[in-house]
């Protein structure tokens, strides 16, 4: 349910709607916004409250309930766009924030120049998995912690902040001792309890759609982050699976304007793994800044024949540095910058 306060509301007024909420069980969010203040009312009772009891009171414009299955990443709950800052960079704004390095961070000189090419290109954020997940148990599986320090040394060297992915409920909080960018990973969009353990810290996080999740899901996800209280999410559209196998993942384009239209979250898009080969992902990367997309992530290896990970989807530096000048183009004409 959301309670609408009336322009000019006071604090007092609020705390009115809130111990109101708080006697009858129910969890509260603030939505102090610049315009008015919203405040939602969460728990699983919800539909059995009238909605008068809310309306009745001093300061409160209107009562509605959300009948969708996601509130804190709705536009009922939040009707202007969302900016996430990561460390002065802004992802939601003008800028179209450009993530980029390669699939897994392999020994230091690998990280090092990737962090050299992708920022010489123009990239805000340097990415990297440290823990890697791979769909065989046999395949390399990452560096773990010494890939974290490698990123937080990457991080100093090159003055450029990072997005790493955390795997693990227990490692939240050393993952983001070392990121600026918490990454969830597509198989584990729906891990509720990882993303619950994520919503109780504060640092920004990208949730990536899993792969045979719908726009709704994936939403509804979201809010198990914003929930915990940490609202520096941003969405990342990277493929989902269809019956389509000339691609890795069929890119779903037409998430973004869906996204903008019912969301009010940041979405970047990742063309390397919907594509599965790096002669597609400028294509896509194109499409992405077009259709409306806040970012990009981007997997580019300074030697992708010899990457130990998705390789064939990595961008060789030079390739990057054309489609960074490619983009620019498209950022100008959607009326944004890179
Ligand atoms: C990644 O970006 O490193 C990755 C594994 O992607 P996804 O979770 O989208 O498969
Ligand atoms: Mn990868």
């Amino acid at each position: 349910m959301i309670v609408e306060m009336r322009t000019g509301t006071t604090p007092e007024e609020i705390d009115g709607v809130v111990q109101r909420a708080k006697s009858l069980g129910l969890g509260v969010q603030l939505n102090l916004g610049t315009e008015k203040a919203v405040v939602a009312l969460l728990g699983s009772n919800t539909g059995q409250i009238p909605t008068d009891l809310f309306a009745v009171l001093p300061g409160v414009a209107s009562v509605t309930r959300i009948m969708k299955p996601y509130k804190l990443a709705s536009r009922e709950f939040k009707a202007e766009n969302s900016v996430v800052n990561i460390n002065g960079v802004e992802v939601g704004g003008k800028r179209i924030v450009v993530m980029a390095g390669p699939c897994a961070v392999e020994n230091e000189a690998q990280l090092m120049e990737a962090a050299r090419i992708v920022k010489q290109c123009g990239a805000s954020v340097l990415r990297g998995g440290a823990f890697k997940p791979r769909t065989s148990p046999f395949s390399f599986q990452g560096l773990g912690e010494a890939g974290l320090e490698m990123l937080s040394r990457a991080k100093e060297r090159y003055g450029i902040p990072v997005i790493t992915e955390v795997v693990d409920t227990h490692d939240v909080s050393t993952v983001a001792s070392h990121a600026d960018i918490l990454q969830v990973g597509s198989r584990n969009m729906q891990n509720f309890t990882l993303l619950a353990a994520i919503g109780k810290n504060s640092c920004p996080v990208v949730l990536k759609r899993g792969f045979s999740c719908t726009v709704t899901e994936w939403l509804t996800a979201a809010d198990y982050v914003l929930a915990g209280g940490n609202s520096q999410v941003i969405l990342c559209e990277r493929g989902i699976r269809t019956f389509e196998d000339t691609t890795r993942f069929s890119l779903d384009i037409s998430s973004i304007p869906v996204i903008r239209k019912v969301s009010h979250l940041p979405v970047i898009v990742d063309p390397s793994h919907a594509a599965g080969h790096w002669s597609l992902v400028p294509a896509l990367a194109k499409a992405a800044v077009a259709a409306g997309a806040d970012g990009l992530l981007i997997e580019v290896h300074p030697n992708p024949k010899e990457a130990l990970v998705d390789g064939l989807q990595s961008l060789t530096p030079s390739d990057f540095a054309r489609l960074m000048e490619e983009l620019r183009t498209i950022a100008k004409s959607v009326g944004r910058y890179i």
